[in-house]
Order: structure tokens, then C-alpha cells, then sequence
């Protein structure tokens, strides 16, 4: 073949990757209709594999369960319930965390606050 870089005649050898004048890469001509299927196969279905899996990766940390959603819902519930609208569409699953989170420390809060008067009753009655 012939260097397409300076025109010096290079030995069709499989070993040889640069041509022996001025050092410039040799495009594999002789196997460049052989290769580029199986490179072009093999490159697709890694990136397709991969692709997806960056998807479906950034589509569960963007909406995973949320534990860390749901202890800011618990912490904040006003937080939680805010979020919990933002994100009902979008992120139903970080939406529910926050919800939930939210709920339980909103139903806590009311149990605690039922406790609380049920002694102060019990002790005013005492
Ligand atoms: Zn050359």
C-alpha cells in the first residue's frame, strides 16, 4: 500500500502499523472490509449495554426509594410534602419517600402531642 501521508510504498505486512518514512499511522487496509463489522458490532453492543444501563443507574439514583428523600420528609415535613408535589409526576418514587417521610413524622408529632395530653390528663385527674 501507499502512505497516504508522504507517498512512500509501504510492504503490506499486518505487522507493520507505521509507515517507514515519515512514521505516520497505516490505516489496515487490507483487513479495513473484514473489520469493521465485527469492531463496529462489538463497539455497538457494549455501548447500547452500557447506554442503557447509565439510564436505567441515573434513572434509579434520580428515583430510587429515597431513604435520604424520606429523613428530610421526616425532618421536614413541610419539606417533604413540598417535595412530595413537586415530584409527584416526575419522581413518583422519590415522591413517595419524601410523602411517607413526611407522614410518619406528622403522625408521630400527633402521637406524641396524644401521649403527651393523655398524661397531662391522667396527672390533672390524678
Ligand atoms: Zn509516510
Amino acid at each position: 500500500m501507499v502512505c497516504k501521508h508522504c507517498g512512500t510504498t509501504i510492504p503490506d505486512d499486518p505487522d507493520v502499523h507505521f509507515c517507514t518514512n515519515c512514521g505516520s499511522p497505516v490505516p489496515e487496509k487490507e483487513s479495513g472490509p473484514i473489520d469493521p463489522r465485527p469492531a463496529a458490532d462489538s463497539f455497538r453492543y457494549p455501548q447500547s449495554f452500557s447506554a442503557e444501563r447509565q439510564m436505567k443507574d441515573s434513572a434509579h439514583s434520580e428515583d430510587g426509594s429515597g431513604c435520604l428523600w424520606g429523613l428530610l420528609g421526616f425532618c421536614i415535613p413541610i419539606a417533604g410534602l413540598v417535595l412530595y408535589l413537586i415530584w409527584r409526576n416526575d419522581r413518583p418514587n422519590t415522591a413517595r419517600s419524601c410523602g411517607i417521610g413526611a407522614l410518619i413524622s406528622v403522625a408521630l408529632s400527633f402521637g406524641a402531642a396524644l401521649i403527651g395530653t393523655l398524661i397531662a390528663l391522667v396527672i390533672v385527674l390524678a
